[in-house]
């Protein structure tokens, strides 16, 4: 029997609950339409909060489409989410009613192993996923931010600070801490180093913005030749190479040696080894993307030069907080193509293409309401 019909429902063990309404999928088709769910009471480690925005991951469309084979339908998407707390709980400390917080790719861990320990509750085996996970508090399916409400325990909720553009703040809570994570762990983040941004698109444009803001010099790899003016002029990187032309080989070449660091955020199958060649002796590749395929591991061009390969995603909960915070202080937001609710549909056919600069957020708060049932 799944684990989805193994779980009665709320209703159905009598629980207090509150009626969400928000937009799921549910089959592979991955089409999105009005649903009614549950979610519980607002506990007293919980925070409620109306949502205001939510933005779109390559990751939902991966997930709607069921891409890996792990989605249990229906599913609400939606893991960069920001809005406005409506309910504390009774032990809630970090937040108060009219805050505006954030919540990102989980909403629960163990909180005892050795990860959760060491703030890495991203790497607990007992995450949960803000949607097709189910929560430890009830043992009901998680649903994401394409809905007007959430509940969840403050831990897993970070403060967005004021001086934040609340909707280029929403895909930061994705988008933003798988950038900045790696950066911080694998040592990339020092201005006399030279980045390269492999994809630029939701996490690509935010890593350029990052790394420009520590001082970093940045070289943006792209398949997309019509990104290449405002890669430089408006997102401010150094140099930009085309992976796809023919003409752009010398570049390539000219550029071999020359990157400390590579964060690889392209979302399809792709060669690694132009990338490893980018690199300098001892430079890292780190792999953020999660294409249907694994790459193919070029391990001579690695051991010549003592090169690493390296993975990471999102990040521990204190580090998305020290994340915000970096932001706030740089002014740092995603550069967002803000869309009604009942545009999702075409916007992930648009972001299957690559046809947006560079990320939908969904304006929940104006366009999701009212529900039809109330
Ligand atoms: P996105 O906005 O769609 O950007 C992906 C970029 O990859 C595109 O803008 C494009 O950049 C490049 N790309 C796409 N298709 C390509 C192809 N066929 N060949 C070459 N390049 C291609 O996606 P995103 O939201 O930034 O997410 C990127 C990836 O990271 C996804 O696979 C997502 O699931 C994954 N992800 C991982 C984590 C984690 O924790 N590690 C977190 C969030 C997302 P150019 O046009 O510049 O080439
Ligand atoms: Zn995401």
């Amino acid at each position: 029997m799944s684990k989805a019909s193994s779980s009665a429902t709320a209703e159905e063990k009598e629980e207090p609950i509150i009626k969400v309404y928000g937009w799921a999928a549910r089959d592979s088709s991955g089409i999105l339409s009005p649903f009614h769910f549950s979610r519980r009471i607002n506990g007293d480690n919980d925070i409620t909060i109306k949502i205001i925005y939510c933005g779109i991951c390559h990751t939902d469309l991966a997930l709607l489409k069921d891409e890996s084979g792990i989605t249990n339908y229906p599913i609400v998407p939606g893991h960069e989410i920001v809005g406005e707390v409506t309910k504390v709980g009774s032990s809630v400390k970090k937040f108060k009613i009219g805050d505006k917080a954030g919540v990102g790719c989980m909403v629960g861990s163990c909180g005892s192993c050795n990860n959760c320990k060491q703030d890495l509750e991203n790497y607990c085996p007992k995450m949960i996923w803000t949607y097709i996970g189910y929560n430890h508090q009830d043992g009901l399916k998680t649903f994401g931010g394409y809905s007007d409400k959430f509940v969840v325990d403050e831990h897993f909720a970070v403060l967005v600070p004021n001086n934040l553009q609340l909707d280029g703040a929403a895909p930061l809570l994705c988008a933003g801490i798988t950038i900045y994570s790696p950066m911080m762990h694998f040592g990339l983040n020092n201005p006399d180093q030279h980045l390269g941004v492999v994809g630029l698109g939701g996490l690509g444009h935010v890593a350029v913005k990052f790394a420009k803001a520590l001082g970093m010099k940045v070289t943006v790899i792209s398949s997309s030749p019509n990104k290449h003016k405002e890669a430089l002029e408006r997102l401010g990187a150094d140099h930009f190479l085309v992976t796809s032309h023919e003409d752009q080989k010398q570049l390539l070449q000219a550029a071999m040696g020359t990157m400390d660091g590579i964060l690889d955020t392209v979302s399809a199958p792709h060669p690694l080894l132009p990338l490893v060649n980018l690199l300098k002796t001892d430079g890292k590749l780190i792999l953020l993307g999660a294409p249907s395929q694994p790459p193919e591991l070029p391990h001579i061009p690695l051991m010549i030069g003592r090169k690493i390969v390296g993975g990471s995603a999102i990040g521990g909960m204190k580090e998305t907080q020290e994340m915000m915070n970096f932001a706030a202080k740089h002014q740092i937001t995603a550069d967002v193509e803000v869309i009604p609710m009942d545009y999702v549909n075409t916007a992930m056919e648009r972001l299957a293409k690559g046809d947006v600069k560079y990320r939908f957020v969904i304006d929940v708060a104006n366009t999701l309401n009212p529900d039809p049932l109330s």
